[in-house]
């Protein structure tokens, strides 16, 4: 029966990531695209082994191994897996060769040209496109099928009209059923690595946060006696009178670093304020105006929204503060950074976008780690106390990044969502 064969052809082709999650995601070998390759080729040669043989055609899930290595595994993974898959096909039977040919680049074309899309794509968004990605090779079958037949002509068409129905269907719903299935176990795969590092990262953070909160806590009480007396030598030296602007600056940098490091280890919302975002985005633009200009760009808002928010104000313009002087400091002479406000559903948008440096795509999974810095006096707090302020009021804050292009940083913010928690 085909229905048994298709069955266990979804065993089959389940295994891989099966034994992928068991024995190789850890380790080494299993974030290689020639393993998960060779994984899924074996996979798909099986399939065709315990092929169900009718109609002149071989009808089994070759195809699925093949969608999941190009979506999984990556291009070199979907080549090598369609290489062993033609390389069996090949030694199996050497009739009908052509059509297996022809349909297996058919049928791997689709996937390749979605890859990118599949990349970009939200988990349940895989899903559905691994729904459109099964379903077209039942379909590239279907068309070889009717070709197959009509050069063989079709004989026996009665016969063939009907069984084919029942096959196409069965074939078409078991392929997708196994693509979906596969990629529902893929994805669970991937959020749990997700979550396990994001458990990592977190619990370095608590760690080290609460390492800086503490030393940054003793250095600060004598950083201040220290600044009392020196503002108090000031006058009375006269000898050294011209140090005292540039000691008192550098303490108060000091000063600034340690309070960073403080509010990254516990954003504290002291006064809690309702204010029209709009509002704070102009006094932005106006406060770090004179910056930009002395850095020669130039600076625009856009504003499209009145929406009114209760929170701590200064946290917010301060993590406001971080991310736009970030951009103008990416920035070269000439170029522009633009911050722009509208609402999105029941959230606030903010945009900060620069035509500066950009980053890398290694530089942009480090944004946001402690003590990252591309720059020779840069603290790297910026943009994590940034992060920790927004998404302690609910927020959340997003990098895009070319390099040499831009970058883009999204920040959404709830709209009077911490007021309610407070009254509960
Ligand atoms: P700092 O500004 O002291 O270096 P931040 O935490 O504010 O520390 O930023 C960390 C790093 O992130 C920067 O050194 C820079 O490499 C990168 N970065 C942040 N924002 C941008 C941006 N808009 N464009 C390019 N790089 C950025
Ligand atoms: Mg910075």
């Amino acid at each position: 029966m085909i229905v048994e064969k298709l069955l266990l052809h979804v065993l089959i082709v389940l295994a891989p990531v099966l034994l992928y999650s068991f024995f190789f995601e850890s380790r080494k070998i299993g974030k290689s695209p020639y393993f998960l390759g060779i994984l899924y080729g074996i996979s798909a040669s099986l399939c065709m082994y315990f092929a169900y043989y009718d109609i002149g055609l071989y009808w089994d899930l070759r195809y699925v191994p093949l969608v999941l290595a190009i979506f999984y595994g990556g291009p070199v993974s979907g080549i090598i897996t369609l290489v062993l898959l033609l390389i069996t096909r090949t030694l199996m039977d050497t009739n009908t060769l052509v059509f297996a040919y022809i349909s297996a680049a058919a049928a791997c074309s689709v996937p390749f040209l979605m890859r990118n899309y599949f990349l970009n794509a939200n988990p349940r968004k895989r899903i559905y496109i691994s729904i459109i990605a099964g379903f077209w090779p039942a379909f590239v079958q279907l068309l070889i099928l009717l070709a197959y037949m009509y050069v063989r002509g079709s004989e026996t068409a009665d016969h063939l009209d009907h069984s084919l129905l029942v096959y196409i269907s069965i074939f078409g719903c078991m392929q997708i059923g196994g693509v979906v299935l596969a990629a529902i176990l893929n994805e669970a795969i991937i959020e749990r690595n997700l979550m396990k590092d994001e458990i990592r990262r977190s619990e370095k953070q608590h760690t080290l946060g609460e390492l800086a909160a503490s030393i940054a806590h003793e250095v600060r009480n004598p950083l201040t006696v220290v600044k009392g007396f020196l503002q108090l030598m000031e006058g009375e030296d006269e000898r050294h009178k011209n140090y005292y602007p540039l000691i008192l600056s550098e303490l108060a940098r000091a000063e600034h670093i340690i309070s960073d490091y403080l509010n990254f280890a516990k954003p504290e919302f002291k006064k809690l304020e309702t204010f029209s975002i709009a509002e704070l985005v102009v006094d932005l633009s106006l406060l770090l105006n004179p910056y930009a200009l002395k850095e020669g760009i130039t600076l625009f808002h856009s504003i499209d929204s009145d929406a009114e928010m209760t929170t701590d104000r200064n946290q917010l313009k301060q993590a406001l503060i971080n991310i736009m002087k970030n951009a103008i400091e990416a920035t070269p002479k000439g170029g522009r950074v633009s911050i722009k406000l509208f609402p999105e559903e029941d959230q606030a948008k903010i945009i900060v976008r620069d035509t500066g440096l950009g980053m890398s795509k290694e530089q942009l999974s480090n944004i946001g780690s402690l003590f990252f810095s591309t720059k020779e006096q840069g603290t790297g707090l910026g943009t994590m106390v940034s992060i920790r302020i927004i998404e302690s009021m609910g927020g959340k804050v997003e990098y895009a990044s070319k390099l040499n292009k831009g970058t883009k940083v999204s920040v959404t913010l709830p709209l009077n969502k911490l007021a309610d928690e407070e009254k509960v």
